[in-house]
């Protein structure tokens, strides 16, 4: 488990978007972190399930670890107290995320696979919420490249689509790609992509042995390919693979792993667009909490869509919280109603990451359109 050294500064309780939306100081991330050093120092003192369960209830987000300045990782304590209580709703998160590919491309067969008792209140959400981002309203093409940037010209990558491109969102990884075409790069997984998970939905749930199964594969598919750039799509999958750097082989191949990640947005740099009259005139951003600093994809939408964005930077958790979705999803609701309630009342909001664009799609007042930004790119002619 990690390390509590813990000042009680209370830095951590202005950024945590669960105890803002509920109010409970019980979840706030000092008092899991309080929890944690209570069970490791007198494991006897408190009953270890319910303790389990009461620090299980956090989204993940990380933007406690972000802010402490002790360094103190809540998240990967939650994830230690969910490693040692999986549950039925730890064994169904696993599943879910590991066999994305049967799963994900028919809700169908999700469906069979659970028993009947469980689904209504636990996995419907999560159904809803992939069936809307697979047949659900689209905000339409409408930014048209005008001409493509030369400074990527010549260089060889491989994409890394993520689970939602692959087996639900294909039209996605056909925009990655043919953006990247039309950037002059060397795809070389155009056919294939061979990488796996990027595996940040099952560390959050206490899967280590598993997601580091997918890190192992991830890492060697690069090594074989020599070590090209990695393009992203999602700035989940993105703080993922940054996750990677702390298993390299050593700090000169962990500095080289970090430094061939990149997102796609930061590829557009240079690019020309033209956005069409009849797009949106009030367009928000969401964006995701495991963006890192730089935030790529909102820099390209401001300066593509300029005075269309309405809310520049839309920074409340959307609440989609991972393994929390299936443990408690009421908990997360009113951190979900707050990030709406931050946007306004757009006519479309776009995000860069996959499980905010799910997660918005399917909690979207009327009225309003969600897509990932690469939903409004024009057909690019090969
Ligand atoms: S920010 Fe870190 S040191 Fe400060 S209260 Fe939170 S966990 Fe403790
Ligand atoms: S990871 Fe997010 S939800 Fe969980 S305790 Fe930290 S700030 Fe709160």
């Amino acid at each position: 488990m990690a390390d509590n050294n813990c000042i009680l500064c209370g830095k951590c309780m202005e950024v945590c978007p669960l105890l803002r939306a509920t109010g409970r100081e019980e979840l706030s991330p000092r008092a899991k972190a309080d929890l944690a050093a209570l069970l490791r120092s007198e494991p006897g003192l408190l009953n270890q399930k319910s303790a389990a369960q009461l620090a299980g209830l956090c989204l993940g987000c990380g933007r406690c670890k972000e802010k402490c300045p002790q360094g103190v990782d809540v998240p990967a304590m939650v994830a230690s107290l969910r490693a040692a209580h999986p549950g039925f709703a730890g064994w169904l998160w696993k599943t879910w995320l590991k066999r994305a590919r049967e799963l994900w491309s028919g809700t169908g067969m999700a469906a069979r696979l659970m028993p009947d008792t469980f689904q209504p209140e636990k996995l419907a959400p999560m159904l809803k919420a992939l069936t809307l981002l697979k047949s659900g309203d689209r905000p339409g093409r409408f930014a048209r490249v005008d001409e493509f940037s030369h400074t990527h010209r010549g260089k060889t990558a491989l994409l890394f689509s993520g689970c939602t491109a692959r087996f639900v969102r294909p039209d996605w990884q056909n925009t990655a790609l043919a953006l990247m075409h039309g950037l002059g790069m060397d795809v070389a997984n155009r056919r294939k992509d061979r990488f796996r998970c990027c595996g940040i939905g099952l560390a959050g749930a206490g899967f280590a042995k598993d997601a580091a199964e997918m890190r192992t594969h991830n890492l060697e598919t690069w090594r074989k390919a020599g070590k090209p750039m990695i393009v992203t799509l999602c700035a989940s999958c993105h703080a993922g693979l940054a996750d990677h750097a702390r298993h390299a082989q050593n700090e000169e191949e962990a500095a080289h792993w970090l430094d061939s990640i990149t997102p796609l947005s930061e590829l557009l740099r240079g690019t020309r667009f033209v956005v069409s009259e009849d797009a949106p005139l009030r367009i928000g951003y969401h964006r995701p909490c495991h963006v890192d600093k730089n935030d790529c994809d909102h820099m390209f939408l401001a300066g593509l869509l300029e005075e269309r964005l309405h809310v520049p930077n839309g920074r409340d958790c959307c609440g989609f919280g991972g393994i929390m979705r299936l443990r408690a999803p009421d908990t997360a609701d009113p951190v979900n109603a707050l990030c709406w309630q931050g946007l306004g009342n757009p006519d479309l909001v776009l995000t860069g990451c996959s499980a905010c664009a799910a997660q918005l799609g399917a909690t979207a007042p009327a009225g309003t359109l969600t897509g990932h930004w690469l939903e409004i790119i024009a057909d690019i002619p090969q």
